[in-house]
């Protein structure tokens, strides 16, 4: 499993592509969700350091097969129409959620679980802005790069991109420019 993969508007994957090591995330948020087993394994480490401080994190969407990709991009296009479903969802074979390396992060305050634009400038965004990359985390679409990433800032997105989160972090760089460069 390449780790680095870069998956955006140009760089894209095929309808049959469906990635290996694929596990249940055993989620409290929803039954069913998979993602990649090491991915898993780190965002476990990373929740029970987020416990400690008393931060309540799970995982509200993972790995989407093209198919369901290609449902919610229809869907989302017919209610809000093409400019604001262009920055929003990935096109079917465009989505970081089709490698089983993205993760959604949702926030559980007592019973209620924090989703989407909810979680922004929580503290634990905050906390897992600055900290994700520890457990081999990038945040994907920071704010004010929307025109360089073509998404809107989306605080709850978290890729897995393995030992180079660090220096991406460090060097505040999106993982386009590690192609790039
Ligand atoms: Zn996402």
């Amino acid at each position: 499993m390449d780790y680095k993969i870069l998956v955006n508007k140009d760089n894209t994957l095929d309808k049959s592509y469906i990635p290996d090591d694929l596990v249940d995330a055993l989620s409290s948020y929803r039954d069913g969700i998979l993602i990649n087993k090491l991915v898993l394994k780190q965002f476990n480490l990373m929740r029970e350091d987020a416990k400690k401080l008393g931060y309540n994190i799970d995982i509200m969407s993972g790995y989407r097969d093209y198919m369901y990709q290609e449902a919610i991009y229809n869907k989302l296009l017919k209610e809000k129409g093409f400019a604001y479903t262009f920055r929003s969802i990935a096109k079917p074979g465009t989505s970081e959620h089709q490698t089983g390396l993205a993760i959604d992060i949702c926030i559980y305050k007592g019973d209620k679980c924090y989703i989407e634009h909810e979680v922004e400038d929580s503290e634990e965004i905050n906390w897992l802005i600055n900290n994700s990359h520890k457990y081999g985390f990038i945040l994907r679409y920071p704010k004010n790069m929307e025109d360089r990433t073509g998404y809107n800032y989306e605080p709850w997105h978290y890729r897995y991109v393995g030992d180079i989160a660090e220096y991406l972090y460090k060097n505040n760089l999106l993982l386009e420019d590690y192609f790039s460069s």
